[in-house]
């Protein structure tokens, strides 16, 4: 065996491991587990939650913790019966 043939058998292999351990690594990253959605990585982390305001009272919380009347978000049942405090 020539040594040029050796040196292109190690180049060989060597990209063999390389890919391999690429795939492996790709195959433990749950990031690719959900290929319909389009990583965002500048955004993801940044509003972790939408935070929304009450009309009533205006406190800052999640959206899913929203009471919903009139089309209008409140922070809490009361909030959402006494309706929005500009009107009152
Ligand atoms: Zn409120």
């Amino acid at each position: 065996m020539g040594l040029v043939t050796r040196i292109l058998l190690l180049v060989a292999i060597a990209l063999l491991a390389f890919f391999w351990i690429r795939k492996m690594l790709r195959a433990g990253d749950p990031s690719e587990k959900n290929p319909a959605q389009p990583a965002q990585p500048d955004q993801v982390g940044d509003r972790p939650q939408d935070l929304i305001a009450c009309h009533h009272c205006g406190l800052h919380f999640p959206q899913a913790d929203a009471f919903l009347k009139d089309g209008r978000t409140y922070c809490c049942d009361d909030h959402a019966k006494a309706g929005p405090k500009t009107n009152n």
